[in-house]
């Protein structure tokens, strides 16, 4: 059997007829940056994570980009995030001139550990970047209550987690003063190409977003500020407002799957007799309704690589996220972190592996999976 990490083509194909009929529009219309369709996207984006303002941008990179350049961050200033994390978390602050003050993460959630906030805030800190990995918040409430204190902004990295809740109703992306997604095709809203969107409730902040996004310019070729190319295309909007409306749907598929897993795992025994950690989703209601949405389905495994190879063998397709800590990059290097640093994020760096949770998927390549994995690491 072959279960690849990702289907794209099993979304596209019954969607494929009204797809075509929305890039068809754009052709006809001849109207191929911003417009209408990105004001559209911009609309459903804002309601869906309950924000006043969203602002379409050209990726997920450039979102948190444009977002700290909204907060004229100034060379020598620190913002703090996580080791863990996609590298355009951290680019978008070296970038600036920004210097990245990194805290480890929590083992359970591989999100920022908040209790340890408070302790990396210098009178240089101006930001904190939580990033919701693999689909779930960052503890959000102590994370608000530090930059409250200290005066700093939040600018969430919910790239992965569009649609994830923190358990009391907020929504990633609307908790912070700005959140940034990404639609790049392997997220849980992907367009086809690159995309972008940053959310936020502050109304001169987006005006500001939506100035920075033109090059800085307005009026058009007078330019006040520094900004750059950020802008969303149309076409890439046409799509995604296609299919923004399934989202809930192909959550609740991913949230199913990652239920199965878990009971299939389980009886598996694959934690008692090999180690493996499975995902936790902490935040339930009643203990029934997830608010992670599994962007990934990630597993702590004993000797990974040769799991993987297996897998592999079988058929089965599997990923790192991440390979190599942020503070471990070899253009950070200058930033002197050394190896032993931040402890968590470098064991989940060693042991992670992702496994195939598109909403696609079905019960019998579940079982498939969970079995293979299971005889891998047995072997
Ligand atoms: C995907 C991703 C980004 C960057 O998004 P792009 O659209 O690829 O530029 C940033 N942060 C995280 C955590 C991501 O997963």
């Amino acid at each position: 059997m072959n279960v690849p990490l990702l289907d794209l083509k099993a979304q596209h194909e019954p969607i494929r007829k009204d797809l075509l009929a929305a890039m068809e529009r754009v052709l006809d219309q001849n109207n191929f940056i911003l417009g209408r369709e990105v004001s559209e996207l911009e609309e459903q984006v804002a309601a869906y994570s309950g924000t006043r303002y969203a602002v379409g941008v050209s990726s997920g990179t450039d979102a948190l980009l444009a977002a700290l350049m909204a907060l004229d961050l100034k060379p020598g200033d620190e913002v703090i995030t996580t080791p863990l994390s996609f590298f355009a978390t951290v680019g978008a602050i070296v970038r600036l001139g920004a210097v990245p003050v990194f805290v480890d993460i929590d083992p359970v959630t591989y999100n920022l550990d908040s209790s340890r906030i408070e302790a990396a805030v210098t009178p240089r800190t101006r930001a904190i970047i939580p990033v919701h990995l693999y689909g779930q918040c960052a503890d959000m409430t102590p994370i608000l209550q530090v930059a409250a204190a200290h005066n700093l902004a939040v600018v969430e990295d919910a790239a992965q987690a569009i649609g994830a809740e923190y358990g009391d109703g907020r929504r990633a992306g609307s908790m912070g003063t700005m959140g940034c997604f990404s639609f790049f095709p392997s997220k849980n809203l992907g367009g086809l190409g690159d995309g972008g969107m940053i959310v936020t409730n502050d109304a001169p902040l987006a005006e500001r977003l939506r100035v920075l996004r033109v090059q800085g310019g307005k009026p058009k070729y007078y330019h006040r500020v520094l900004g750059g190319n950020f802008r969303l295309d149309t076409i890439q909007a046409a799509v995604l407002n296609v299919k923004l409306p399934y989202l809930d749907r192909w959550t609740a598929l991913r949230q199913q799957h990652a239920d199965l897993y878990e009971s299939l795992f389980r009886s598996l025994n694959v934690e008692s007799e090999f180690g493996v950690r499975l995902p936790q989703a902490v935040y339930k209601q009643n203990g029934v309704r997830h608010y992670h949405i599994y962007n990934q389905f990630v597993i702590g495994v004993p000797k990974r690589e040769a799991l993987r190879e297996y897998l592999k063998a079988k058929g089965i397709g599997t990923e790192i996220y991440y390979p190599v800590p942020l503070h471990r990059q070899e253009c950070l290097q200058s930033l002197g972190y050394k190896e032993g640093a931040y402890p968590e994020a470098e064991r989940a760096c060693r042991d992670l592996v992702a496994l195939p949770i598109y909403p696609e998927l079905n019960e019998d390549q579940q079982h498939y999976v969970a079995q293979t994995v299971r005889e891998g690491l047995a072997q």
